[in-house]
């Protein structure tokens, strides 16, 4: 389960349609509980470095990423999933996703963002003992 503050949850809408028609992306940060929630308290916008095809694949900055872990630990607060956003296409991961999410145990939130308005937000948690095993769950968001 992924709790998230409505105003984070609003902030991480928004920026998918701030970039639209492009996809937007960005770090959840806050903390691992012991029950197995993941609870958001801020999102940190990533710029998308992905100049090839902008609108359909995301990329994170290795750099820009370790700036954000850095800052988060500063305030006591952990990498706990990433975000991003689908111009015009559906809520839900693709094999490029499952490709590119290397962060076993984190959430990946994609928004749907139809002309220009984000509709459905959905959640996955990577699952898996290693990177061979990974795969994507279903997760409920909870505000
Ligand atoms: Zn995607």
């Amino acid at each position: 389960m992924l709790k998230i503050s409505p105003t984070v949850y609003a902030a991480l809408r928004q920026h998918g349609e701030e970039t639209y028609p492009y996809e937007c992306c960005g770090v959840l940060l806050g903390r691992f509980e012991d029950d197995g929630t993941k609870t958001v308290v801020r999102v940190a916008r990533c710029g998308n470095t992905r100049n090839d095809s902008p609108h359909n694949r995301y990329h994170i900055d290795p750099k820009e990423l370790i700036r954000i872990q850095r800052e988060g630990r500063e305030r006591g607060e952990d990498i706990v999933g990433f975000y991003h956003s689908h111009p015009d296409h559906p809520a839900q991961w693709s094999q490029t996703d499952l490709a590119e999410a290397h962060w076993i145990g984190c959430s990946y939130v994609i928004t749907s963002v139809e002309k220009g308005a984000a509709t459905v937000t959905n959640s996955f948690e990577l699952a898996g003992i290693d990177e061979p095993d990974k795969k994507f769950v279903d997760e409920n968001v909870v505000l």
